[in-house]
């Protein structure tokens, strides 16, 4: 696929990902889509994974629009044959996979003693186990192709400790560790493995009715307000902030980081 040449300040820009091919799970919204549109933008063939067809499909068509070469699979990465559809359809396609985003992930609430089994289940499942069986089914083939680099997605709740969030927490630890461990399982195979750790970042769900509850006597209203003001940057991030620091991680601008949890958290965990 040929770019459209960019110019910046005479000299010609150099496209981050020109010629790489990327996969990226739970792109149909949020810090995957906002990912996804940085990587076409910076030359890469994006694969973009979800359960939501219609928003996957509108958003390649978009991207397609533009001149990148975007394809949607549709996966539920809770499911092991899922996974390995996805994998098989980006190879079919490209032939390779360079970079692999693992960001599909859900935000459940708990303590030990509220949490449903279920809800525990649900979470360690798309959170921990679908990231260890994309990362499984992907690293042969980097192998073969001399390197690549995953990333992971995992959250700054991955190092401290969060209230009523033990399942989700406990997931992202686990992200957290599995980025060391196989950080150094494939470091001398030229294979990089780093995580983001996002703070509170602003995506269409946080917009949508009950899910940034207030509860009375405080308003949704007073409740952002409040989340926000613990927050040193005294803002939510935006997704192409998050989306901004997967970049440096997936591409050659990290060449010598592996085994790194990059916190993106307006200075959360700073304290
Ligand atoms: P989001 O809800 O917009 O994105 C989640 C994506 O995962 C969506 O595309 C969703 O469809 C997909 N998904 C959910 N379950 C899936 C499944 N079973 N199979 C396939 N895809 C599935 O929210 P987001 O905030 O962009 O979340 C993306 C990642 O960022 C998650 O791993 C989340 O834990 C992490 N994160 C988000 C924040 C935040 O404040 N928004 C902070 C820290 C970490």
């Amino acid at each position: 696929m040929a770019w459209p040449e960019r110019a910046l300040n005479g000299a010609r820009y150099m496209y981050r990902l020109a010629s790489k091919v990327a996969l990226i799970t739970g792109g149909t919204s949020g810090i995957g889509e906002a990912t996804a549109r940085l990587f076409a933008a910076e030359g890469a063939a994006v694969v973009i994974t979800g359960r939501r067809s219609p928003a996957g499909r509108a958003i390649v068509a978009e991207l397609r629009e533009s001149g990148a070469d975007a394809t949607f699979v549709r996966a539920d990465h809770t499911r092991a044959r899922d996974c390995e559809r996805a994998v098989e359809f980006a190879l079919a396609r490209h032939g390779r996979i360079d970079i692999l985003f693992n960001n599909a992930g859900v935000v459940t609430s708990g303590t030990a003693e509220s949490v449903s089994e279920a809800d525990w289940l649900r979470t360690l499942s798309l959170n921990v186990t679908a990231v260890w069986r994309m990362s499984r089914l992907v690293l042969p083939h980097m192998r073969a192709a001399g390197g690549g680099v995953i990333v992971n997605n995992a959250s700054d709740w991955a190092v401290v400790g969060a209230p009523n969030a033990l399942p989700y927490a406990a997931s992202k630890g686990a992200v957290a560790q599995m980025t060391r461990s196989m950080a150094l399982d494939h470091a001398h195979e030229n294979i990089r493995v780093n995580a983001v750790c996002p703070g509170d970042t602003w995506v269409q769900r946080w917009g949508e009715e009950g899910y940034f509850p207030g509860s009375a006597p405080v308003s949704r209203a007073q409740a952002m307000r409040s989340a926000r003001a613990q927050i040193p940057m005294r803002r939510f991030a935006e997704a192409e902030e998050i989306a901004r620091a997967v970049l440096y991680l997936a591409s050659a601008d990290s060449s010598y980081v592996t085994g790194h949890l990059l916190l993106v958290d307006g200075g959360n965990t700073a304290r």
